[in-house]
């Protein structure tokens, strides 16, 4: 049977036998209408991706069972004739963003705990001598289990540890970095991992998203672990690396070729452990502004936007980052502000924790609150834990985001004024633009200031 596309189709609900033939697709029988079919698609979309956060918590045998009674609720709320109330999805919308707040509170403790304190760190992107393993996604536990595995097999010599996207900021954490074998970063965002993959001569594998079915050049070595699953892929049980061990050293061995060094590793312990020299240089006005520009990759052109912006930004701002769409932007030399590097990065997208943590701790510090200092957030979504983050941020009642690439496509455009009046919600535009509408946001730190001159 042909796949039928519905005309005027304003929404998509097919979850229960009242559905029309092809689904709900103006209006539900039950009487769900496409705002609030909007609604709950956008809670269910901000709680997967509190359950990956979740997941990898408890992956480390962290839990706070209030999460889990969250994404409960949030599931059956959305179930057919529960609840028609749009104003009450606008509030369990924001209660998703005080739970994934909680979610990245927990894995930060989680990996912290487990993993040690980050440490700024230069991880080098070259190749070593050795057989590579190149591991890929979120789950720092698939990372360490492997790690120790090869440790304890007396393999660290030979089995070189490659991170790969998400799993680069692993160098800043003391329990992984100190396995021998943990060596360098290889490639960039998810989005080439064919390419990369490809041209990795060792085994792959990949532990979370974002990982795709495997190209015929490397099919026959990758694994997964955990959460992940590809079609045709042997997976990992119980985190036993022995199949993956002994493929990776069935496979040629890599050459030392130099590469270039990438930093990592800013955690809010360690830069609130500069806050007074920070509030100084802002009080100067030697920082003029702190940029948070993170978030996911996409192939989506509009990713050019987050290229430009951090490009445009000028020498005196700082810009924050985690995630993997700073790999089109964290190569560059910055270049330092009094001996604090500009480009900061904070890890996985989970860490956005830390620098919501900081923005909060400098706003107490200022007696002011996040919407009044002069820092500007501009977020790119790929997938549902962005999400998470861009309702944590609205449930602090921080205002004036940017987000992009796009605008989400589950959003109606009644739902999205409503997030564009309450929150000055913003879609990333023209950079030379936004970046001068930016850089007048703020407040005068002290009269008579550097920066109060400038802004006036
Ligand atoms: S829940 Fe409502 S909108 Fe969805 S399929 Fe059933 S009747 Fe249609
Ligand atoms: S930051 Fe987003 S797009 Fe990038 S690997 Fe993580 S989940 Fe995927």
């Amino acid at each position: 049977m042909a796949i039928r596309i519905p005309e005027n189709l304003e929404m998509l609900c097919n979850q229960c036998s009242m559905s029309l033939e092809g689904g709900c697709t103006v209006q539900g029988v039950c009487g769900k209408d496409p705002d609030l079919n909007s609604l709950q698609e956008a809670l269910l979309y901000g709680i997967k991706g509190t359950s990956a956060y979740y997941y990898h918590a408890l992956e480390v045998g962290y839990d706070n069972p209030e999460i889990g009674h969250f994404l409960a609720e949030a599931l059956y709320a959305t179930l057919t004739n529960v609840n028609f109330d749009k104003n009450r999805f606008l509030e369990l919308i924001l209660e998703n963003g005080r739970v994934h707040l909680e979610a990245m509170k927990l894995l930060d403790k989680a990996y912290v705990e487990t993993f040690g304190r980050p440490e700024p760190v230069e991880v080098p992107t070259g190749s070593f001598e050795g057989h590579g393993i190149l591991v890929t996604g979120h789950s720092y536990k698939a990372l360490y289990e492997l790690l120790r595995q090869i440790e304890e097999r007396g393999l660290e010599d030979e089995l070189k540890v490659y991170t790969h996207a998400e799993m680069f900021p692993a160098h800043a954490y003391p329990e992984l970095k100190k396995f021998k074998s943990l060596t360098a970063n290889w490639g960039g965002s998810w989005l080439y991992q064919k390419k990369e993959f490809a041209e990795f001569p060792g085994v792959i594998l990949g532990t979370s998203n974002c990982v795709q079915q495997p190209t015929e050049a490397y099919r026959n070595r990758i694994f997964t672990v955990g959460i992940a699953g590809l079609e045709g892929v042997p997976h990992i049980e119980d985190y036993n690396f022995e199949p993956l061990i002994k493929r990776a050293l069935g496979t040629p061995k890599m050459e030392k070729v130099e590469g270039g060094k990438l930093l990592t590793g800013f955690h809010h312990t360690n830069v609130l452990a500069m806050k007074d020299k920070l509030l100084e240089l802002i009080n100067e006005g030697k920082i003029r502004h702190i940029f948070v520009v993170g978030g996911c990759d996409t192939p989506h052109k509009g990713m050019g936007y987050y290229e430009r912006l951090t490009e445009l930004i000028p020498k005196d701002a700082l810009i924050l980052s985690a995630a993997c769409g700073k790999f089109r932007y964290n190569a560059r030399n910055y270049g330092t502000i009094e001996g604090i590097p500009r480009f900061l990065d904070f890890g996985q997208c989970n860490n956005v924790y830390s620098i919501i943590e900081i923005a909060v701790a400098l706003a107490n510090e200022l007696s002011t609150d996040v919407n009044s200092l002069p820092v500007s957030i501009v977020l790119s979504w790929m997938e549902q834990k962005a999400i998470g983050i861009l309702y944590s941020l609205l449930y602090l009642g921080v205002k004036g985001i940017y987000i992009g690439p796009r605008p989400p496509e589950f959003l109606t455009q009644g739902v999205f004024e409503i997030l564009r009046k309450q929150f000055d919600l913003r879609l990333t535009g023209d950079p030379e633009k936004d970046l001068r509408d930016m850089l007048n946001k703020g407040v005068k730190i002290e009269e008579g200031s550097a920066l109060a001159e400038e802004l006036d």
